[in-house]
């Protein structure tokens, strides 16, 4: 989507620092981290949100990327979190699919 930030960091329009790459998705560091580890996982191709998720093994490969991540980040053994806000009431900003991969320090719970 040309007006779609995220497709914009998929094409290299968009800077992004890179963090791993498989052929559907693509993980990147987030601009504005919470945790010491904030790293988002997206797939390559545009997916608003997970209400417009036609295919669940997107998902399946987008998860399967951010436990590479936390591996590769040193914080799988600690712990981690994953989360994935849908519109409004979820906190979604960008409307392009992504998993937060967060880590590096006590999460809390319940989430704000
Ligand atoms: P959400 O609120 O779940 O839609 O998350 C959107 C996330 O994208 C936020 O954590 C932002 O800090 C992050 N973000 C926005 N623009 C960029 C960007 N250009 N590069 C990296 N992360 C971004
Ligand atoms: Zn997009």
């Amino acid at each position: 989507m040309s007006d779609c930030l995220f497709c914009g960091i998929v094409d290299g329009s968009v800077p992004s620092t890179k963090v791993a790459d498989t052929g559907s998705s693509y993980a990147f560091r987030d601009l504005n981290p919470v945790a010491p580890v904030h790293v988002l996982v997206i797939p390559r191709a545009h997916v608003a949100s997970l209400n417009d998720l036609a295919n669940a093994e997107v998902v399946a490969h987008m998860h399967a990327l951010a436990v590479q991540v936390a591996k590769a980040e040193g914080i799988d053994q600690r712990g981690f979190r994953t989360v994935i806000n849908t519109n409004d009431d979820g906190g979604q900003t960008v409307f392009h699919l992504h998993m937060h991969v967060l880590g590096g320090r006590r999460m809390s719970w319940p989430p704000g």
